[in-house]
């Protein structure tokens, strides 16, 4: 019989970047500390933990440059990991420039009946007083409350639904924001205050998804073109012409697309490319109107619309 742990899963980013001894905070490498590093310097993190910490490396690299094949390994371990009667909750360290693409994709994949906690920090982890350490106690907080379950984003003290959470600012330390939902749940003094309930998974339709994601030999392709002043439909026709399965615009306020651009897009999805549309607006959901000709994807950003496009397009 063994005892029960948290599963600290390490991917890189900020979290773990290390800069030059008298570097500016901006100039410093991403991704540098391994899992068991970043952990061993967070004073107090066993403690929180209140039973064994396990840390796994997935990935080491600079989230700007997540790929689709580092989401497969990080679901299926996740999955096992869920499995496993001994796994209290998962922890995943990561970069913040795709922390919410990651959580979004976790949550459509994942039964997590468990918590699954993503962190990062804006500051490397050797800066004079790196955000990292906080964010990954505040983590395995969130991880020990009791009833924690689902794939959230905790940051700057902050707990943010996977559907919601946008990175929104650059620099600043509290770089996250989830928009009109506001957010899950504060962690304060080692204790979690929720706003309201932990988010539920559908079992059943994460159960179908990692299945298609453990099945896959090859990605679909699905792109982003932007709706603008002046756009026109030639990057629609180009990505037609290379094979593009899916394509999400990001529109302008409700949903609207430049007329030469819509156009380009109709013309795809006659041709039996799937369209959607998402909102470019950071706050508020798009609302249907009667008569739409391409699909909108209310309630989520592009580049999480282009994840859900992804896994429907998925054999
Ligand atoms: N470029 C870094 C990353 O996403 C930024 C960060 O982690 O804050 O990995």
């Amino acid at each position: 019989m063994g005892s029960e742990k948290i599963v600290v899963l390490g991917t890189g980013g900020t979290i773990a970047g290390v800069a030059q001894a008298g570097a500016s905070s901006l100039d410093y490498r991403a991704a540098q500390w391994g899992i068991t590093q970043l952990l061993a310097a967070v004073p107090g993190l066993r403690e929180a933990a209140g039973c064994a910490l396990e840390a796994q490396q997935i990935a080491q690299l600079d989230s700007k440059d997540m790929d689709l094949d580092t989401w497969r390994r990080l679901a299926l371990r996740c999955t096992e990991l869920l499995a496993d009667p001994l796994v209290r909750g998962v922890v995943i360290t990561h970069g913040t420039d795709t922390l919410e693409e990651t959580a979004w994709f976790l949550h459509q994949v994942l039964a997590a009946h468990k918590p699954v906690v993503l962190t990062c920090a804006m500051r490397p982890a050797t800066a004079p007083f790196p955000d990292g350490p906080q964010n990954l106690l505040d983590a395995v907080v969130v991880v020990r409350t009791p009833g924690a379950q689902g794939v959230v984003v905790v940051a700057a003290g902050v707990i943010h639904e996977a559907q919601w959470v946008r990175k929104v600012h650059p620099y600043r330390l509290d770089a996250f924001s989830s928009g009109d939902a506001g957010p899950l749940g504060w962690i304060e003094e080692g204790a979690v205050r929720l706003m309201r309930n932990w988010p539920l998974t559908q079992a059943h339709q994460a159960q179908a998804a990692i299945e298609k994601v453990m099945r896959c030999s090859t990605w679909p392709r699905v792109e982003l073109v932007f709706s603008h002043a002046g756009a026109s439909g030639a990057i629609v026709e180009a990505l037609v012409q290379g094979g593009v399965q899916g394509l999400v615009v990001a529109a302008t306020g409700n949903g609207t697309v430049h007329a030469a651009l819509e156009a380009a897009l109709l013309r795809a999805q006659a041709a039996g490319v799937r369209v959607l549309r998402a909102t470019r607006c950071s706050e508020g959901q798009m609302l249907p109107r009667p008569g739409d000709a391409l699909p909108a994807a209310p309630g989520l950003s592009p580049v999480k619309a282009r994840i859900t496009l992804l896994l429907d397009l998925l054999q």
